[in-house]
């Protein structure tokens, strides 16, 4: 007798102890709203969505472990005992030496970028991602991008997209030579990417290259963990591993970290800058003081780092991960089966729904992207953000950045929505889908001077 079950599905490593309740809406209600927020789901209220998508960043589920931890936060100015466990879990986990504590990811960013970048500096990157290249640009350097080009094609199956193209990086060592080159900036899971991975294969090509040149490799590592677990399933040699190990000798094979633990670690704020180098330690010691708090807190309560300590440890579990990838690929595929066009490979964190197929009756100046986001909305009260042209913005001479790509991202939280809810998602993006020719583009109203798409404003034409 044949079987009847296909496939053993996962499900989440927990069971839900509270929950928050949420405002169901009508269309005419949606409407009004969105109308009111000039259809930039920034300006929507948040009461005003069912399932927000906007950000995986700090709205994260914390556990019943670190909502406890909180009790137990020793809140003193300085040595306080919840920085002792927050440094023990980053040196236990992540083996980098030296921990400074900061507000979140940029504090580190901007911290580090000073004491490395100095003006006339060049930083190869995998990738931009916004703060990061602000706070290198701020201290003087330039961003170069070295990231493969199959990263740039939101259709090429590659399974490694975050990996470095070593001749791209030997040309810009060429132009600049190595003493101009502070560092190599390495993300995990490249965010800007669209979630995707680097190998670890690639990693160690590139640490026996910098090793020679004398080149630091510094790592945002703000989705290391997502990265190990598709090393995991992805690369040979590996799938024996857990995602603890891997994550470890992701670690071992860089010199330092900046990190937002609003992402990976499980809560809501905080993060850290972590360096092996006794010097660059020194002078962020003096550094943090200045611009975040003390040493021992870095901004932080104490009883955010006993929630990020805790967050640490968690975010390596195997299962948490499997979940957590695994929600994200099941709403991927149950996009594909709708025949919505998407970013591939599905990334670690989010969906990105590429919007000048799904609207090709729209130009790019009618805002496809920033018009579907609106639909979406419209349809269900899912809340997901334009990466497209709004959020390019504009030259220093004025004109326009035409992107490559005009996405709509669907971010999702750790730990917080059920496969129900992305069912939900999906079904309303196929039912947007099914009605697309009925689209309308939009046209802009108000247009703010920086980072225009957290607060434009516009009207459909
Ligand atoms: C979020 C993020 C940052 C910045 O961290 P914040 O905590 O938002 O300041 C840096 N790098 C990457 C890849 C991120 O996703």
């Amino acid at each position: 007798m044949s079987s009847k079950i296909v496939k053993r599905s996962w499900a989440e490593p927990y069971k839900m102890k509270m929950v928050e309740l949420l405002k169901m809406t009508t269309k005419q209600q949606r409407v009004k709203a969105i109308k009111e927020a000039g259809f930039n789901t920034f300006l929507l209220k948040s009461e005003d969505v069912y399932i927000d998508l906007l950000t995986d960043s700090g709205t994260n589920a914390m556990s019943d472990a670190q909502w406890g931890s909180l009790m137990q936060g020793d809140e003193a100015y300085a040595g306080s005992k919840s920085y002792y466990k927050f440094e023990a879990a980053i040196q236990k986990h992540y083996g980098y030496k030296y921990i400074i504590p900061t507000h979140q990811g940029r504090g580190a960013e901007n911290i580090l970028s000073k004491i490395l970048i100095k003006k006339g500096d060049v930083v190869p990157g995998n990738m931009y991602f916004t703060t990061t290249r602000l706070h290198q640009e701020l201290a003087g350097g330039l961003f170069t991008d070295i990231i493969i080009d199959e990263a740039h094609d939101p259709l090429n199956l590659h399974p490694f997209k975050g990996n470095v193209d070593l001749a791209k990086l030997e040309k810009v060592v060429k132009k600049y030579g190595a003493k101009r080159i502070p560092y190599v900036s390495i993300a995990t899971n490249v965010n800007m990417a669209g979630g995707q991975p680097i190998s670890m294969a690639n990693l160690k090509e590139l640490r026996a290259y910098t090793k020679k040149q004398g080149i630091r490799i510094i790592h945002d590592m703000t989705r290391v963990a997502e990265n190990a677990y598709f090393i995991q399933q992805r690369e040979k040699g590996y799938d024996k591993k857990t995602v603890a190990q891997i994550v470890m000798e992701i670690c071992s094979l860089t010199d330092g970290a900046t990190m937002s633990a609003k992402k990976d670690a499980l809560v809501n704020i905080g993060g850290f800058m972590a360096t092996n180098e006794w010097d660059v330690y020194e002078e962020a010691r003096n550094m943090v003081v200045v611009y975040e708090g003390l040493h021992t807190y870095g901004g932080l309560a104490g009883r955010d780092m006993e929630a990020i300590a805790i967050g640490i440890e968690e975010s390596l579990d195997d299962n948490h991960q499997r979940a957590r990838v695994g929600q994200v690929e099941y709403l991927g595929e149950r996009m594909i089966e709708y025949g919505v066009p998407i970013v591939k490979p599905i990334g670690g964190h989010g969906i990105f729904v590429d919007a000048k197929s799904f609207l090709p009756h729209l130009t790019q100046d009618q805002f496809p992207a920033q018009a579907l986001a609106a639909e979406i909305y419209i349809d269900s009260g899912v809340r997901t953000m334009e990466r497209g042209i709004v959020s390019a913005g504009r030259k220093a001479n004025g004109d326009n950045y035409y992107p490559k790509l005009e996405l709509v991202r669907f971010t999702i939280p750790r730990r917080v929505y059920t496969q129900a809810h992305m069912d939900v998602i999906a079904e309303s993006t196929a039912a947007v889908f099914e009605r697309r020719k009925s689209i309308k583009g939009l046209k802009m109203i108000y247009e703010p001077k920086y980072l225009r798409f957290f607060q434009a404003k516009f009207e459909r034409l």
